[in-house]
């Protein structure tokens, strides 16, 4: 298996190339193709695993076509910790160096301000903390009804961080038609039901 035979535009594959992947990790290798296509997907798999980069390498393609609207975000990676939000904001930036798509970096402990300005010139990818992310919609600063895309990263530690309630909140503001693709290194109950509640027929993949 290569890169070449998941899909992914030469644009991206170029992109590998430089970051010197040679082939695939196993969940790259089935994200990458059902991503593409648009199917929902829960992906139980551990950091280390190549996990980022199989959300984030489809998504640069799938955001590549289409158009910015301020205020409304075309797509959402939740985060549970600033630190891992900041870990996919560079890997956008690594990936999508040569592509024209602006970020959002939407995580407590930086002004607010500053990320407001970059929300309302009009955003492809939005990376939020869920604290945060409920701050602004509290303020009626948000609204992410054109959001297409969502990504609940480390389920497992959004649960054990008390986020569950607050990704409830925030997926009933997305539409209902959106792509929406979880990731897991476990997967208790209490994710399972989040993942039958808010996600499409989607396609298990376990590393
Ligand atoms: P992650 O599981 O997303 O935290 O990624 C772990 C590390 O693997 C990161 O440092 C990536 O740069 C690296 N990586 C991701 N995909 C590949 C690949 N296909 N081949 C080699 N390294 C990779």
């Amino acid at each position: 298996m290569t890169f070449a035979d998941l899909g992914l535009s030469d644009k991206l594959l170029q992109a590998v190339e430089t970051a010197g992947y040679s082939e695939p990790t196993p969940i790259q290798a089935e994200a990458i193709p059902a991503i593409l296509m648009m199917k929902d997907l829960i992906g139980i798999a551990q950091t280390g695993t190549g996990k980022t980069a199989s959300f984030v390498l489809p998504m640069i393609d799938v955001l590549d076509n289409g158009r910015r609207r301020a205020l409304m975000p075309r797509s959402l990676i939740l985060e549970p910790t600033r630190e891992l939000a900041a870990q996919v904001a560079e890997n956008f930036e690594k990936y999508g160096a040569n592509h024209d798509l602006k970020m959002a970096l939407l995580i407590g402990g930086v002004q607010m301000g500053d990320q407001l300005k970059a929300l309302n010139e009009g955003v492809d990818v939005l990376i939020a903390t869920p604290g945060r992310l409920m701050d602004l919609f509290e303020r009626g600063k948000i609204m992410l009804n054109g959001c297409e895309l969502l990504v609940i990263d480390e389920a497992d530690r959004m649960l054990d961080m008390g986020f569950i309630p607050d990704i409830e909140f925030i997926c009933s503001k997305l539409p209902a038609t959106r792509q929406t693709m979880l990731f897991s290194a476990t997967m208790p109950p209490v994710i399972k039901k989040l993942a039958d509640k808010f996600l499409t027929n989607p396609k298990q993949i376990e590393v």
